[in-house]
């Protein structure tokens, strides 16, 4: 959730809009209309002002195949006061953890080692090398959660990151054994200087991850709500290969994650550095996706039927409860369930209100949608008949925290990939 108190300006929109990596031609993927900044929930004395929507259309590149938003906010209004505070879910703490665990032994690492995160908020995941003694620093433009980080022994550089950024730190001797660059990559609208930096902020025989939501996924499973205005880029494991690839870097070893409804951690490395050899996951990857069809574009064209499809299924179960005087609220309120909302223009008169665990968004609203935001303890005061969750990616989480509407009847539902009520 960000603070965004002041008015988001639009950074220049350009109608004739190249790819941001290889400047080829870009054509429509799929348009979810107007929506306002997915992050910027509201106070109550916000909700009588104006209120800035931007339109929410996605192209994708003919050339290469990078689905991408243009630059309608620019990251200087997004991510500067950025509140998304992470250290909220058991179930993203314990694959932070996992993390840590792995590329400790894997690299290595000791004393002597030094990692560096890009896009580091609150030091939720730096904190599980500090606990192994090895040297940290987070980059993150956020004043805010970079004091956060700072209590839990992170220190933070508090900028963004890109080429120059890197060549400043390596002139001064600072590169690093490992960098990290989780849910970040989409952020970045200058892709290629941010790759750039990550190649000379990386020590020879150092790696580098990237974990970023994966496109085949996104599209498999009707994910459209992956798509909001903080997500500038999209990838698959083929364009994230041919971008670390122009930069110098070589994809070695990839893995599929089910963070963010499956995402992609990428291993990548100096492209000569015989210390990490080519690992068959990564041909075995492309081949994959090769075969869904992400190398050619009429694929991209098929997916904005699918969600108009989507929206229809969730409007339908939705007139129907309501026709028969039941109620609904949703459980979280995460970015993409804000994307999903505005899109199929679900306000208060279908879902009376969300409830989520962060104390941060209670007593604040939902963009654009203006549905109220509780504590969880609110299902069980007023007893819902149907309970929508919005971070679907978490649902098994959630549904075992939600055990307890059955005790009254209550049913869940979970809207994507496709609309199931258990
Ligand atoms: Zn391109």
């Amino acid at each position: 959730m960000a603070n965004m108190t002041r008015a988001a300006v639009p950074s220049q929109s350009d109608a004739d809009a190249r790819c941001r990596f290889c400047n080829g031609h870009l054509v429509e993927f799929v348009d979810l209309g107007m929506s306002p900044l997915c992050e910027s929930f509201l106070a109550r004395e916000q909700l009588n002002a104006m209120e800035p929507f931007y339109p929410l259309i996605a192209h994708v590149c003919e050339n290469c195949f990078l689905v991408q938003l243009e630059e309608y906010v620019a990251p200087v209004h997004i991510f500067t006061e950025y509140a998304y505070f992470s250290g909220f879910s058991n179930a993203w703490l314990d694959h932070a953890r996992q993390y840590a665990e792995a590329m400790t032994k894997r690299l290595q690492l000791g004393a002597s080692s030094l990692v560096i995160e890009l896009g580091s908020n609150d030091g939720y995941l730096l904190q599980y090398f500090v606990q192994k003694e090895v040297k940290v620093l987070g980059i993150d433009p956020a004043a805010n959660v970079a004091k956060a980080a700072e209590t839990r022994g992170v220190p933070t550089l508090v900028q963004f990151f890109d080429a120059d950024a890197g060549r400043r730190l390596a002139e001064t001797g600072t590169q690093a054994d490992l960098v990290i660059a989780n849910n970040v990559l989409a952020q970045v609208p200058g892709l290629n200087s941010f790759v750039e930096g990550i190649r000379i902020l990386l020590k020879p025989g150092g790696v580098c991850t990237i974990e970023v939501p994966h496109l085949l996924k996104t599209m498999a499973g009707n994910q459209f709500d992956q798509i909001y205005h903080e997500h500038f880029s999209y990838f698959s494991a083929s364009t994230a290969n041919r971008i670390v690839t122009r930069h110098g870097l070589r994809l070695f070893d990839v893995e599929e994650l089910w963070t963010h409804g499956g995402s992609l951690r990428l291993h990548i490395c100096h492209a000569q550095d015989e210390r990490w050899p080519t690992q068959p996951s990564v041909s075995a990857l492309l081949q994959k996706e090769d075969e869904a069809g992400l190398e050619k574009l009429e694929t991209y064209g098929r997916f904005a039927e699918q969600v108009r499809s989507t929206k229809r299924n969730l409007l339908s179960f939705l007139i129907d409860t309501k026709s028969r005087q039941k109620s609904v609220v949703g459980y979280g309120a995460p970015g993409k369930g804000n994307t999903l909302l505005n899109y199929c223009g679900i306000r208060t008169d279908f879902l009376e209100y969300t409830v989520d665990r962060n104390p941060h968004k209670h007593g604040k609203y939902l963009p654009g949608t203006h549905i109220p935001i509780f504590a969880p303890e609110r299902i069980a005061e007023t007893k819902p008949d149907y309970v929508l969750i919005l971070p679907w990616n978490l649902r098994d989480e959630i549904m075992h925290q939600l055990a307890y509407v059955r005790g009254w009847g209550g049913r869940i539902v979970v809207p994507i990939p496709e609309l199931v009520v258990s």
